[in-house]
């Protein structure tokens, strides 16, 4: 007969695991220990758990926890007390996160809530974003409510700060990078350099690229956020947010404030998040290389095209990277930019400033995120339309896109962002890939813009 338990030894013996390996084991408990072990995680809905006996070590524990005296590690509790403290699957979810984000991870009730935790952690007096998702400025009002909070743009010179100010009033800087809605992706070097001179910490809203696309950590992030909401979630059914941070003590202050706050992630949604994020690199590598092609694709469409007539649209924006060969396959009615006047995303970077369009977004100029992206691009981009009109309505004309905010799901979504952004170019557009086939996807965005031309055609000839 084998031997489990020589089994379970011998796993100490393999290399450290792949990330999709950690993704399916990081929670597991040993599993070879325990003859027929559930292979799905039992969900627990408890909020409340049955106290230890009085004069059982795990009661004279809790008493002494309590009373100050030892510490009782909420990341790994001998006993559960109240879910808002911990319960199970809440922790393997997390156990997992941490694994994959490479730091102690908390989950939150969703990504602003996550972000807000994240401003009250560092209680800055000064902070450095520009840009980025718009509800984040939001939660940032929120946080200045009451205190005197100086928000400055992210290239203006920082303030310098001793480092004991560096949870109590100093400066934060925030970088979200890919940035919503373009999918390009900022120079985190650059940024940790500036931080670090000025005595700052850090934050990255990461939500764009999960890994395996990238990890902010590697250059310099104090903090790493996440909507898990989206790619983590990764089925548009979870709202959820994640904090990473590489001290644990700075998580059990984080678990404190969390827990104060009451924005625990209920439990129901804990065990969907565990369920998606086993299946996270899988569907985060295809989503990049189908969005990429996607967006390498809707470039060539802005293009000048070599025989075509270039008059009616704002062509020869943006010159950087060569266009893929897909482009041969493309309705010349649709080419040439007569429907796409410039389209953004990492793999399109680094780029030069050709776009003279008023309304362009001239972040970052010459950055080539190669090294900090070495997964892979953003499955999420944008592009810009030659008229509003077409922005309008293109998500409407589409069979596998569905015209929707968010981000992150296996399901294609594509969406006039200035509906949800008000600050928005009414022309711009944000695509957020799934998993279909590339050529559906990319069929189906030809048929809607030729749709909208011959549509537009139609008119005129009524008029
Ligand atoms: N950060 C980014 C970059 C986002 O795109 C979003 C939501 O779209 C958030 C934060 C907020 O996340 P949630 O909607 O989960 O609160």
């Amino acid at each position: 007969m084998v031997d489990q338990h020589n089994i379970a030894s011998a796993h100490g013996g393999l290399p450290a695991p792949g990330l999709a390996t950690q993704l399916l084991h990081r929670d597991d408990v040993d599993h070879l220990a325990h003859p027929n072990h559930p292979i799905a995680p039992t969900l627990t809905t408890s909020t409340t758990f049955r106290a230890p006996h009085p004069d059982s070590a795990a009661a004279a524990h809790m008493r002494s926890a309590v009373a100050g005296e030892v510490d009782f590690d909420f990341q790994d509790p001998p006993t559960h007390v109240y879910s808002r403290y911990s319960q199970d699957t809440n922790l393997r979810a997390e156990k997992v996160l941490s694994s994959l984000l490479r730091g102690h991870a908390l989950t939150y009730a969703s990504g602003l809530n996550a972000a807000y935790a994240a401003l009250l952690f560092y209680s800055p007096s000064v902070v450095a974003i520009r840009n980025g998702y718009h509800g984040v400025h939001a939660s940032l009002k929120l946080y200045s409510r009451g205190r005197d909070v100086k928000v400055i743009d992210l290239d203006a010179e920082y303030p310098r700060f001793a480092p004991e100010k560096q949870r109590d009033g100093g400066l934060l800087v925030w970088v979200e990078t890919p940035l919503n809605p373009t999918g390009e992706a900022r120079d985190l070097s650059l940024y940790s350099e500036r931080t670090r001179a000025a005595g700052g910490s850090l934050v990255v809203d990461s939500t764009f690229a999960p890994p395996p696309l990238t990890d902010p950590f590697a250059f310099g992030a104090d903090m790493v956020m996440h909507s898990g909401t989206k790619y983590f979630g990764g089925h548009s059914d979870v709202l959820c947010g994640v904090l990473a941070v590489k001290d644990k003590a700075d998580w059990d202050a984080l678990w404190h404030d969390r827990t104060y706050l009451g924005s625990t992630l209920g439990s129901l949604e804990a065990y969907l998040l565990l369920r998606s994020l086993r299946t996270l690199t899988l569907r985060v590598q295809r989503q990049s290389e189908t969005a990429t092609k996607l967006a390498q694709w809707l470039h060539s469409l802005s293009l000048p095209s070599k025989s075509s007539d270039t008059s009616s649209g704002d062509t020869g924006e943006q010159q950087s990277p060569p266009p893929s060969s897909s482009s041969s396959t493309s309705p010349s009615s649709i080419s040439g930019g007569k429907v796409i006047g410039r389209t953004w995303h990492g793999s399109l970077q680094p780029r030069q400033d050709t776009d003279l369009d008023p309304l362009a977004k001239s972040e970052g100029l010459g950055f080539d995120p190669r090294q900090q992206m070495p997964g892979g691009w953003s499955p999420t981009f944008a592009f810009r339309t030659t008229k509003p009109e077409y922005a309008r309505m293109l998500p409407h004309l589409l069979r596998y896109f569905t015209p929707a905010t968010s981000l992150g799901g296996v399901e294609s979504l594509m969406e006039h962002r200035i509906v949800s952004d008000p600050g928005e170019d009414a022309r711009l557009i944000r695509v957020s890939v799934g998993l279909e086939d590339f050529e559906d996807l990319r069929a189906d965005i030809a048929q809607g813009l030729e749709t909208l031309l011959k549509a537009e055609q139609e008119q005129q000839r009524q008029l």
